[in-house]
C-alpha cells in the first residue's frame, strides 16, 4: 500500500489506474480505525477494483478545539491495517494540503443538516459536507462507502452528490457493533470501564422503543421510557432521541413509512450516537 500527502500524487495514481480500465472505490474515514472501518474497506474492495482510504481529521466539523485536539490519532496503526485490509493507497493529507490558505469555500445541504446533530453541533455538516465534496473531487472515485452509524451524515452525503452531479455512487454499508450491541466508534476508546459497561443501554433502550412502536405502543409513549432507560444506565444527558423519515428526515409521529430511530446522548463527557430501522 503507498500513501500520498499530495493531490498532485494522488491524482496521477487514480489517473493511471482509470487509463487501465479500473474502477476506483473511496472510504474517507478519520483513523483511529476500528472494525467497523475496516468492513467498509471489504465492502469498497468488493465493489471497485482499487481502494481508496482516506483519514484526515477535518478540523472544520468540529465544533470544539478540545473535542478536535482530543480526538485519536493512530496513523501508523490504521496504516497497517489497512495494508493487511487490501486497501492500495492511503490518502492522509496534512490540514494545508486540504485547506490551503485563503480557503473560502463551503457546501452546505440545506434541511437534512438542520435537525438532530445538526442542531447541536453548529457547522459540522458544513465541514463533512465540503470535506466529503473535495474527497470526491481529489480522488475521483466512482464509488464511495459510508457508514450507517452515522445516518445523518450518510443522506448528506447522498445529496450533495446528487445536486453537486459528482458522478460518485454512494453505498451506505451496516453499523458494526461490539458483542454487547455498543455500535463501534473511534471515541469508545475515551470511555472509562464504569462508562463503558454503561453505554449499551443506548442501544438497547433504543431496540426495545424500536419494537414497542412497531408493536403499536403511541411514539411519544416509547421514546419517553426509552429516555429513562438510558438516563438511569447512567448518561448524564439524552440530547436528542427521535423518530424519522429514513431518507427525508422529517419528523414522524408513527411508523407510516419507512423510517429510523436517531439517538444522541453524552456519557462521561463523551457523546455516543447511535440508529436503528423502525420499518412499517
Ligand atoms: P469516522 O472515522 O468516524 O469519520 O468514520 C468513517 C466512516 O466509517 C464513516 O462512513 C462512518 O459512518 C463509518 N463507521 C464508523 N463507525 C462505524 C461502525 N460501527 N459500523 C460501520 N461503519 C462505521
Amino acid at each position: 500500500m503507498r500513501t500520498v500527502r499530495e493531490v498532485k500524487a494522488l491524482r496521477g495514481v487514480v489517473a493511471a489506474w482509470k487509463a487501465a480500465g479500473q474502477t476506483v472505490g473511496v472510504v474517507p474515514t478519520m483513523g483511529a480505525l476500528h472494525p467497523g472501518h475496516l468492513s467498509l474497506i471489504a465492502a469498497a474492495r468488493a465493489g471497485a477494483d482499487r481502494v481508496i482510504a482516506t483519514i484526515f481529521v477535518n478540523p472544520r466539523q468540529f465544533d470544539s478545539p478540545e473535542d478536535l485536539a482530543k480526538y485519536p490519532r493512530t496513523e501508523d496503526r490504521d496504516a497497517g491495517m489497512l495494508a493487511v485490509a487490501g486497501v492500495d493507497l492511503l490518502f492522509a493529507p496534512p490540514p494545508e494540503a486540504v485547506y490551503p490558505q485563503g480557503f473560502a469555500t463551503s457546501v452546505s445541504v440545506a434541511g437534512l443538516s438542520e435537525g438532530l446533530c445538526g442542531a447541536h453541533r453548529p457547522g459540522h455538516f458544513d465541514g463533512v459536507a465540503t470535506v466529503v465534496t473535495k474527497l470526491f473531487l481529489m480522488t475521483g472515485a466512482d464509488r464511495a462507502f459510508f457508514g450507517e452509524k452515522d445516518w445523518q451524515q450518510l443522506q448528506i452525503v447522498r445529496r450533495l452528490a446528487r445536486d453537486l452531479n459528482i458522478p460518485v455512487a454512494v453505498t451506505g454499508c451496516p453499523t458494526l457493533r461490539e458483542a454487547d450491541g455498543l455500535a463501534m466508534s473511534s471515541r469508545n476508546t475515551r470511555l472509562s470501564p464504569a462508562d463503558r459497561a454503561a453505554a449499551p443501554a443506548l442501544h438497547r433502550a433504543m431496540s426495545a422503543a424500536g419494537s414497542a412502536i412497531r408493536g403499536g405502543t403511541p411514539v411519544a409513549d416509547a421514546l419517553a421510557r426509552a429516555r429513562q432507560d438510558i438516563l438511569r444506565a447512567g448518561f448524564c444527558e439524552v440530547e436528542y432521541l427521535e423518530l424519522r423519515g429514513a431518507e427525508g428526515l422529517e419528523p414522524l409521529d408513527a411508523p407510516d413509512r419507512p423510517a429510523r430511530l436517531l439517538a444522541a446522548a453524552w456519557l462521561g463527557g463523551v457523546r455516543l450516537i447511535d440508529n436503528i430501522v423502525v420499518d412499517p
